[in-house]
């Protein structure tokens, strides 16, 4: 089933928390010389134009990052996802967003590398004509579950995995703690970021009761909610969780998130978290 499309999602406030995690994670990894590997499981189209018909009909963006991108007491720690933002649209008028491989693009170094996977017969095309001239990537319409036995561990031993399924499937909450289990066991030391949506809770305390289940150590959990858990009104949170996360994230998240839910959710509703589902 691949009825999916991020294009009606795109920028919207799950994006916005999922692409700050992502741009901090690759900025601490930057903070050594040794190349890494960016590793995107389920990479989407790239970019993604807001005027056009999918974005305009949700009008997700509206209620995410137009809220934030030009705000003039922009937390430090948004420095580096906004820049990816500004990078795309010249001038002050909001027109494409950047997906994750898009973020990864701008943010890695020229030694860096990049693993993008996409499976969806339309997104894949659009994905493969914007990298067509960067070297540093490799390109995959494949099954992004199996990239984490594929390609890991890389070469430079170092790594950060982007894990962001679409959930369409209930199955998606079990085969991502498998998939974790499987890239895990080949490279203990990558930083992997798994993106959840908050639909039903109790499919959200199942997943990360399986994950503690694994024995894997050192686990984050980031959470943003617009509205309080509900059964009847779809995606009402969404999260992070980061295995092996850089030691600044936490505070850096504790930091950032009550300016985003400030921002993101004038009503006030909802909550945000930072947690360790597993310790040290
Ligand atoms: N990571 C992207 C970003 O942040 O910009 C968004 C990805 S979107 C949430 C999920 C994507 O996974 C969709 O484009 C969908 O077509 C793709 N997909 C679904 N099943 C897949 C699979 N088994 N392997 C790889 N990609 C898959």
């Amino acid at each position: 089933m691949l009825s999916y499309r991020h294009s009606f999602h795109a920028g919207n406030h799950a994006d916005v928390l999922k692409h700050t995690v992502q741009s901090l994670i690759i900025t601490a990894l930057k903070e050594k010389e040794k190349p890494f590997l960016y590793l995107d499981t389920h990479a989407g189209a790239g970019r993604y134009q807001l005027s056009g018909e999918h974005a305009e009909r949700t009008g997700e963006y509206l209620e995410g990052i137009a809220r934030v991108w030009q705000q003039s007491d922009l937390p430090e720690e948004l420095a580096p996802y906004i820049s990816c933002v500004k990078a795309l649209n010249h001038g002050p008028t909001l027109r494409y967003y950047p997906g994750s491989p898009l973020i990864a693009r701008q943010l890695l170094r020229e030694e860096d590398k990049l693993e993008l996977t996409e499976l969806h017969p339309s997104d894949f095309p659009l994905l493969r004509s914007e990298f067509q001239k960067d070297s540093r990537a490799r390109l995959a319409r494949a099954d992004g579950f199996q990239q984490l036995k594929a390609k890991l561990p890389p070469p430079s031993r170092r790594g950060l995995i982007l894990i962001d399924p679409p959930y369409e499937m209930k199955s998606d909450y079990q085969a991502v703690v498998k998939g974790i289990q499987e890239g895990y066991r080949r490279f203990s030391t990558g930083v992997f970021a798994l993106w959840y949506p908050v639909v039903l809770r109790q499919q959200i305390k199942r997943m990360v009761h399986d994950l503690e289940a694994t024995g894997i150590r050192r686990i984050l959990q980031i959470e943003l909610a617009v509205r309080p858990d509900s059964d009847r009104f779809g995606m009402t949170a969404s999260g992070m969780i980061v295995i092996n996360p850089p030691w600044k994230l936490e505070q850096q998240m504790n930091n950032v998130l009550p300016w985003l839910h400030r921002v993101l959710v004038p009503a006030g509703t909802g909550h945000t978290s930072v947690s360790w589902i597993v310790p040290e």
